[in-house]
């Protein structure tokens, strides 16, 4: 089948994401859209479509890359980060967006997996034009690529980048939106922090637990806060000690270091920073009994998963039980517009799904990465065969 014939069936495929159907039937020619911004194409197997753009205006740089769309638009947020190099904001975004189209087909959002990388410090470089270009350049794949707020990104930077294109999710209630995904993705994690203890345990309440927590930015204080008041034992560490100290303070939990918080004693070690913290230098280092956390890609490469599953560290796949944000912003493109109350009913299914990749892992006796992988894969093939 042709490219653009495949393209055609994907858009007019039944879902329930009523933009869906308005999308392009073939991707623009970017120069005809954007005459400063120089945007290259990045021929990439396995992805639909990957693209960087460069503004000498405004200074931004950015990628966005589309992995699948079997299942609908491809959603997925904007991190801003300080990468060293294009090669890797290259390798970050290909990573994510790949993640996202697992992760909406496991939550059964309707939707296909894309990220977007910003270039830059988040702490000193955000300007409004430089989020305006960043619209215009989101803009230009009409529909295809929708965006949220990641890692860098506020509810404020996407309202700026909302005067370029709508295609952009997460903004304020006030705004139209179903406001910041982050608590969500912490409550989506709590629900599947419950199937992860009963797992292990034989007992699903996080009360008299230690979970320790790295990183507590925009989830992992929501997550933090979440687990105190369950009545858990937290433990956070973070990149900046003082953000750490302020939310112990706040909340009722104990610090650690950035050096030490993952090699904290605990019952749940949970990542809610970056990716890649799973590793060969840190997994031997670890003493807990699971690995359930927000952070995307938390494994580097699929051989931590094998070496958890043989030290019998339960690993909570990510991007299972990360979903809770792209299922909350995904309600926002459902018929009827955004409801909270059924948006905190699909994200209570995290504990379903976890559940469900837990009894695969255990009747295929394969790790648990591997099982969420082969239910996404399942999930992805169905909805290829359905359109047929
Ligand atoms: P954030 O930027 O608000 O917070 C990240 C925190 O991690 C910051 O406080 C940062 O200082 C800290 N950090 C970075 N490196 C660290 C290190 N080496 N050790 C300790 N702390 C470190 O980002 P966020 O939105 O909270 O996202 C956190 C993770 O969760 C990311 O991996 C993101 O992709 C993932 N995630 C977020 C959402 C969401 O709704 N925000 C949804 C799904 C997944």
């Amino acid at each position: 089948m042709s490219r653009a014939a495949r393209l055609d069936f994907c858009w007019s495929s039944k879902t329930d994401v009523p933009d869906a159907r308005s999308q392009p039937r073939h991707f623009p020619r970017f120069n005809d859209c954007q005459h400063n911004m120089q945007i290259t194409e990045i021929p990439m197997k396995g992805y639909e479509r990957v693209a960087k753009a460069h503004d000498p205006e405004t200074g931004l740089r950015a990628i966005v890359a589309i992995h699948d769309r079997t299942l609908g638009p491809a959603l997925g947020g904007m991190r801003m980060w300080n990468y060293s190099t294009d090669d890797e904001a290259l390798t970050d975004v290909l990573r994510l967006a790949r993640g996202m189209t697992y992760k909406s087909a496991v939550a059964r959002t309707g939707l296909g997996g894309g990220k977007s990388v910003v270039i830059g410090d988040a702490r000193s470089q955000k300007s409004p034009a430089l989020f305006h270009a960043m619209g215009n350049f989101i803009d230009s794949f009409q529909g295809a690529y929708i965006t949220a707020e990641d890692v860098g990104t506020s509810v404020a930077d996407l309202k700026l980048v909302r005067e370029s294109t709508k295609w952009v999710t997460g903004l304020s209630r006030d705004d139209g939106g179903s406001g910041n995904p982050s608590p969500y993705t912490a409550l989506g994690c709590f629900v599947g922090l419950r199937a992860v203890l009963e797992r292990v345990f034989g007992n699903a309440s996080p009360a008299g637990r230690t979970i320790a927590i790295q990183g507590v930015g925009a989830v992992g204080s929501s997550f933090a806060e979440m687990l105190v008041k369950a009545g858990a034992n937290v433990i956070v560490g973070d990149l900046y000690q003082e953000r750490a100290e302020s939310l112990a303070r706040k909340i009722g939990a104990r610090v650690s270091s950035m050096n030490r918080i993952l090699f904290e004693d605990c019952d749940v070690l949970s990542p809610c920073a970056l990716g890649g913290i799973m590793n060969d230098s840190t997994i031997p280092q670890l003493r807990c009994r699971a690995v359930a956390g927000c952070a995307n890609n938390q494994l580097l490469e699929p051989v931590h998963g094998d070496l958890l599953h043989s030290k019998g560290i339960l690993y909570a796949p990510d991007y299972v039980i990360n979903a809770g944000g792209i299922i909350n912003v995904g309600c926002e493109l459902l018929k009827g517009g955004y409801d909270e109350a059924s948006a905190l009913k699909r994200i209570d299914s995290i504990y379903d799904a976890m559940k469900q990749v837990f009894h695969i892992s255990e009747t295929e006796k394969i790790p648990t990465y591997k099982a969420a992988d082969l239910l996404a894969e399942k999930i992805l093939k169905n909805g290829t065969a359905s359109k047929h």
